[in-house]
């Protein structure tokens, strides 16, 4: 008995390709296409975004966000302890999510109730985690696209963690709908008070998967741990997680 699931030739050279249970994705080794492995396997546009950014200069850039950050008190400045840093590459799909919806709503304006109705259709590119673990801040984080290559195993820093791609681009859509759906309720929750209806039809297309550098920190403020991350390409921070002083117990 052995693992692989079944033959599956590459659709792009014809050479055996190893498929382990459970892999949605596979890179041919020997023509080096990235194939997606479904009823249909299919070679998939496939991105890597460079690392630019080394460690030290991930240090640097957090010590000094920490140190001219306003959002963070005097104490918090100075009491913040980076304790370990370490660069991730994280897997997204992403695509270009086609939306046409339309709504019934109510507006309040001076007391006065007003019906609004509406349909319209956008366009968005959307990106969704290819992985399990959902710790990551995706929507502080805006993918660089013109700043793309062509995926190869060279491009991976020696340091980083890879991270494998778990979710199949099937579930990957089935997810992309109700966050696409989610986010143009919010945006129209800007134009309308409340929304008494709401339908939508959702397609993606141009779907490709990209791996992002992301650098993931920790650090310690007051005996308590906290995470930060910090964009591997151009150093720009994503996210801190930021304390909640107990000034008022002084
Ligand atoms: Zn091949």
């Amino acid at each position: 008995m052995t693992d692989v699931i079944t033959n599956i030739n590459c659709p792009h050279c014809g050479a055996p390709l190893e498929i382990m249970p459970g892999t949605v994705v596979v890179i041919c080794k020997y023509c080096d296409s990235t194939v997606h492995i479904s009823d249909k396997p299919f070679i998939l546009s496939h991105s890597i975004l460079p690392c630019k950014i080394s460690e030290k200069d991930t240090v640097e850039h957090f010590n000094s966000w920490i140190k001219s950050s306003d959002m963070l008190s005097f104490r918090m400045r100075h009491g913040i302890k980076l304790e370990t840093y370490k660069l991730k590459l994280i897997p997204f799909w992403i695509c270009k999510a086609n939306i046409k919806y339309s709504y019934k709503g109510v507006s309040l304006k001076y007391g006065n109730k007003i019906e609004k109705e509406e349909s319209d259709s956008k366009i968005y590119i959307w990106k969704i985690l290819a992985h399990r673990e959902s710790f990551f801040p995706a929507r502080d984080y805006d993918i660089p696209m013109n700043a793309l290559a062509q995926y190869s195993i060279s491009m991976i820093p020696p340091s980083a963690e890879f991270f494998p791609v778990e979710i199949s681009e099937t579930d990957a859509k089935e997810v992309g709908k109700g966050e696409v759906e989610a986010y143009q309720k919010e945006l129209l929750s800007n134009n309308v008070d409340e929304i008494t209806s709401f339908s939508s039809d959702i397609t993606f297309s141009d779907m490709e998967l990209v791996h992002v550098p992301i650098y993931f920190l920790k650090y310690r403020y007051r005996e308590k741990e906290y995470n930060a991350y910090i964009d591997g390409s151009d150093g720009e921070i994503i996210h801190v997680e930021l304390p909640s002083d107990t000034t008022s117990l002084l």
